[in-house]
């Protein structure tokens, strides 16, 4: 035990993106009631809002000038650019930071790295001697298919339009993550993303955001091959297991929750009357497809609350807000935990973010499924198919595009057609399998601190 009595120092180095800090967050929110001492890496340009409330997390900046229109024609080679520059930045600071925690009397144990960034582990394991974590924010499923790739069991460009791998149901290509079935406009994130295998022998542990029950033979699929543990989910603890007190919203975000207005919002609705709507931090879809969801929306007569984040805000109808105003409200960013677990959510159209995923299965919430890209497509195909707690809009191949009809359609059918009393049901299943693995002795509790013992093991024998 160091001197304020933690158990060992965990340094965790999150991809800067909203979807990958949120999971790392909570995981080292979970681990600190352990014991373990966190200093949290942000890579970051000046624009993040913190609220950190957590004794022993502290958090450390490394500064990105994120001055990313000057390096790239296109989001290509924007995206390239970007991660480059985040590699430069955490090799040239990545010793210093763990010298100067030595030298306060907190030396670190082991540095928990987000999987797509495997060559952080040779800097930790080869320049500075420590162990290291690799920990994936995606679906086991996913890791699963980017693993089949890797190991030439699923070959690319597919051969085949149907996909039968072991421990999945059938897919169709385009139920893959979209960087397998067209892998066209981002030629380079395919090997970004397959990149995550290459640690899987050499890292210390491998840590995944998901619960054994929600993947179980996927699951088993990888834990024969690899020593995974599943932590998740890392929905805050208040609307799991409620065991982390401080835990109830995410306390770092690029974008500024509009918390006061839309709770109070929801207050004055009537209990499952409302569709929450989020494409997550990252989506930017056409205008001609905002506009198809504005009029879907409206013409499902639900009450919506709509998250468009400022950058997309241009591509709403002029007087849509003017016509809707009784039934809707438009933020720009909310605390979306809190939101999915108001009273008055009746579903959510999500783009199939796996943290929107699985905090969703996590909080009971059925949902309209409409993924874009990445991992949202295969995520979907689960939601659908295997939890069966959704249902997808199909996009129109006339129109390229989900028109406005689908989307009321789709709404209407999951807030009150004749799936809806099974989706939300089974819902309520998953949500409470979601508390049973963070509750004590639950599998994601157990696994947490199992990778606690093990990591103080190794450092009192070395
Ligand atoms: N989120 C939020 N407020 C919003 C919209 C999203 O706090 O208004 C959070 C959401 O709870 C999730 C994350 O942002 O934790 C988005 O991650 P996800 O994997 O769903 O999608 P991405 O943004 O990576 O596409």
């Amino acid at each position: 035990m160091d001197e304020i009595g933690c158990r060992i120092h965990v340094l965790a180095i999150p991809y800067p993106l909203q979807g990958h800090l949120n999971p790392m967050l909570q995981l080292c929110k979970r681990l600190t009631s352990k014991g373990v001492r966190i200093t949290l890496v942000t890579i970051t340009s000046a624009r993040i809002s913190v609220q950190n409330q957590f004794e022993s997390i502290q958090i450390e900046y490394i500064l990105d000038d994120d001055n990313i229109e000057a390096e790239g024609s296109n989001d290509s080679e924007k995206g390239a650019a970007h991660f480059k520059r985040i590699q430069i930045a955490v090799s040239d600071n990545l010793a210093k930071l763990v010298e100067e925690k030595a030298s306060s009397g907190h030396p670190v144990n082991i540095v928990l790295y987000d999987s797509m960034m495997p060559w952080i582990l040779e800097i930790v394991q080869g320049q500075l001697g420590l162990k290291g974590a690799a920990f994936f924010t995606q679906a086991c499923a996913v890791s699963a298919i980017y693993n089949h790739i890797h190991r030439g069991t699923l070959k690319v460009p597919l051969e085949t339009s149907t996909i039968l791998l072991p421990s999945m149901p059938q897919l169709e290509s385009n139920d893959l993550p979209s960087f397998v079935y067209n892998p066209g406009p981002y030629p380079g994130v395919l090997d970004l993303v397959l990149g995550q295998n290459i640690n899987l022998e050499k890292s210390d542990w491998l840590l995944f955001n998901s619960f054994d029950k929600l993947e179980n033979e996927v699951v088993t699929w990888l834990t024969e091959r690899y020593p995974i543990k599943t932590i998740g989910p890392s929905t805050p603890s208040m609307y799991t297991d409620k065991r982390l007190k401080d835990d109830k919203d995410y306390t770092i975000n690029f974008f500024t929750p509009d918390s006061g207005a839309c709770l109070k919002w929801l207050d004055t609705k009537e209990t499952g009357s409302v569709v929450y709507v989020s494409f997550g931090s990252m989506s930017d879809l056409g205008e001609n497809q905002m506009q198809e969801i504005a009029c879907g929306l409206m013409n499902s007569n639900c009450n919506f609350l709509w998250v468009v984040r400022p950058s997309e805000e241009s591509k709403i109808p002029r007087d849509f807000m003017s016509e809707t105003e009784e039934r809707g409200l438009i933020v720009n960013w909310c605390p979306q935990p809190k939101v999915l677990s108001h009273r008055a959510v009746g579903c959510f159209m999500t783009h199939c973010g796996w943290n929107s995923t699985i905090e969703a299965l996590s909080l009971g919430v059925p949902m309209v499924t409409m993924p874009v890209w990445a991992d949202q497509t295969t995520n979907s195909k689960y939601i659908v198919d295997v939890w069966k707690v959704g249902l997808r809009v199909k996009a129109s191949e006339e129109r390229e595009m989900v028109t406005r009809e689908e989307v009321e359609r789709t709404i209407r059918e999951v807030m009150h057609g004749e799936k809806a009393s099974e989706l939300r049901s089974n819902a309520l299943r998953w949500k409470e399998l979601a508390k049973e693995a963070n509750s004590e002795g639950g599998s994601s509790d157990k696994n947490i601190e199992e990778f606690v013992s093990s990591v103080e093991s190794t450092h009192s024998l070395s």
